[in-house]
């Protein structure tokens, strides 16, 4: 049975890590930032960690607003006990005007809770030694966007406190998701392709079901209504994407078709390599949240989130980039996005959304791609 003490045992991880190429150059911008993680998001501690910054020795006035800046959860759990009280701005208590943590700079990074000090860094210990960089983080973005070849992995020798799963998988499973990894990642990043053209094979590799019963009606005006209805559904939850989702709709509005078709040729035109960009910042989603083998999901379902996931991006992107944006202000649009994409439920909830409006097939979700 577990205890209270080996539920909370954390152990250094010293080894090495499959990484993507970006993975080695990656440090914070710290006060260069121009969405600092530290603003706006809402970030859970573990009653450890919780316990820990609440019996730590140091001066009154700094402990006092650690204790402030950190409250228990209404129903918290061992994993998610407390949240950081943002400030009026939405910013932590705890950030300083340099762009740098106070509580990193009187106590030391290792009282830092896991998420601050690992953030954008996602390692994964179950299957294999793997670690990446959330596309929430604007500099992972700015990383991945400096090359144009598709992503590449290798071995990286680094460390991480974490705690070892309790329920390993077998070694056969491990060899199913290495396998299944290494097709997904050359089917991804086979550009003789399109990259609609390798996301249907992907579909396929999956073995989505297919049903070629898409309406008559002009195929985009559709396409853009559903994506367009998204914000009802999501309003008052992810109020990040429910912005973007909000703006991008007042740029279609009625005359959606005509407007999309405009913008999208800006689109093009500004960001000639989009399909790279695409292509890498899906690549990269895929590898962080362990594709297709996320808890609590079936692989179809991962599928279509990941759809969803591109449906989205896309929408946006090309409403809210206008004639000579710059890379800058495409990478603040994502990287904000995926701040809500990559650290919540967001996924189930768009799966739900497109299956209840029938795009769970492969020949429909070939026809949304399309756009
Ligand atoms: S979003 Fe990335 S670059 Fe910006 S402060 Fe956070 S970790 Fe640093």
């Amino acid at each position: 049975m577990a205890t209270k003490s080996n539920l909370f045992k954390r152990e250094q991880i010293f080894k090495d890590f499959l990484v993507p190429d970006y993975y080695k150059d990656f440090s914070c911008k710290g006060g260069e930032c121009r969405d600092s993680c530290c603003v706006d998001w809402k970030v859970n501690i573990s009653m450890q960690q919780y316990f820990l910054l609440h019996g730590l020795n140091c001066n009154k006035k700094l402990k006092d607003k650690i204790d402030r800046t950190f409250r228990p959860l209404i129903n918290p759990s061992k994993d998610r006990y407390a949240e950081i009280v943002h400030t009026q701005d939405g910013d932590c208590p705890l950030h300083k005007a340099d762009g740098y943590c106070l509580l990193h700079e009187k106590c030391g990074e290792e009282v830092l809770p896991w998420v601050c000090r690992y953030y954008p860094r996602g390692p994964r210990i179950d299957y294999l030694y793997e670690a990446s960089c959330a596309n929430s983080c604007e500099r992972t973005l700015e990383l991945l966007f400096s090359s144009s070849e598709p992503v590449s992995f290798s071995s990286f020798k680094t460390n991480f406190l974490m705690s070892k799963p309790q329920n390993l998988p077998s070694e056969a499973e491990k060899d199913n998701y290495k396998l299944d990894r290494e097709n997904i990642f050359r089917l991804m990043s086979n550009r003789s392709l399109s990259l609609r053209e390798r996301l249907i094979n992907l579909g396929e590799y999956l073995a989505l079901p297919k049903d070629s019963s898409f309406p008559k009606k002009d195929d985009l005006e559709i396409v853009l209504n559903t994506l367009s209805g998204i914000f009802n559904t999501f309003e008052g939850k992810f109020p990040r994407v429910y912005e973007l989702i909000e703006k991008a709709n007042k740029v279609y509005q009625n005359s959606k078709v005509s407007v999309y078709k405009e913008k999208l040729r800006i689109f093009e035109s500004t960001f000639p390599n989009q399909e790279v960009l695409f292509e890498k910042m899906l690549v990269n989603e895929i590898y962080f949240r362990q594709f297709p083998y996320q808890k609590n999901m079936v692989k179809t379902d991962q599928f279509i989130a990941i759809i969803g996931i591109y449906l989205l991006l896309r929408f946006i992107g090309i409403a809210l980039i206008e004639e000579n944006d710059n890379l800058d202000n495409l990478i603040d649009i994502f990287s904000k996005f995926f701040t809500v994409v990559s650290h919540s439920d967001f996924d189930k909830q768009i799966v739900s959304y497109l299956k209840a409006n029938k795009i769970a097939t492969l020949d429909i979700i070939a026809k949304y791609i399309a756009f």
